[in-house]
């Protein structure tokens, strides 16, 4: 298996949104933290050979760094086409060789049939649902996971632990590891008033 530092220099080159939209959360995965998702969920057995799902893809990120790995096959499933287009231009960039799949769709509606003799795994760093409108737009996503998934590695915002745990609890799954992310956000949209903003997250790895 190739090393983390190097999964996170390929994966340098994704470009982020050209327009992001406020109303959709679009905030890139940096590359440390997305190498560090796919390279923890490689080392757990969850990336090869398994069809991996990337809901709220954006610019590819997640699903890009997994489809430099070698799983059966990638999905990444966004509702902004805009967005879409930015993945397909990430995929040609990095030059992943395992199948991928691009699908204009809502993720908390999954818009597709996965093959059941095939283990799942879900990537994600969903809306937060921290703008107005949007509240609760992680426990969607999670609703959509605890169908599809035999495991899930997801983004959240800080202080999300006690949320996740009862949602998983509720569905029978187990919250097996958890550990906080720093997001280092370069200024996206207008209400940021600094050129970059520190962002506390927590990823979460649930078995379904
Ligand atoms: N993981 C991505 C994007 C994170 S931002 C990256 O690293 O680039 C969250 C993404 O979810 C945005 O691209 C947004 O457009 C998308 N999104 C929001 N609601 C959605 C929905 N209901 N279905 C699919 N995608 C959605």
């Amino acid at each position: 298996m190739a090393t983390k530092a190097a999964l996170e220099a390929q994966l340098a080159v994704v470009a982020g949104f050209e327009a992001p939209k406020v109303s959709l959360e679009q905030y890139p995965t940096p590359p440390d933290l997305a190498a560090h998702l796919v390279h923890l969920a490689d080392l757990r057995g969850d990336i090869e050979s398994t069809t991996v799902l990337d809901l709220g893809t954006g610019t590819g990120m997640l699903a890009l760094g997994a489809a430099l790995r070698s799983p059966a096959r990638v999905v990444g499933v966004e509702l902004d086409p805009d967005a879409l287009d930015t993945a397909l231009d990430n995929a040609r960039r990095v030059g992943a060789s395992a199948p991928i799949h691009w699908i204009r769709g809502d993720a908390t509606r999954l818009p597709l049939c996965l093959p059941d003799d095939q283990p799942v795994t879900v990537l994600m760093n969903p809306p937060f649902g921290a703008q107005r409108g949007n509240e609760h737009a992680d426990r969607a996503f999670l609703d959509a996971v605890s169908r599809v998934a035999d495991v899930s590695y997801s983004v959240h915002n800080e202080g999300s632990k006690e949320f996740v745990e009862s949602f998983v609890a509720d569905a029978d799954g187990e919250l097996t590891d958890a550990f906080r992310a720093t997001f280092d956000l370069e200024r996206q949209f207008d209400f940021h008033d600094a050129d970059r903003r520190e962002l506390d997250a927590e990823v979460f790895r649930i078995e379904w």
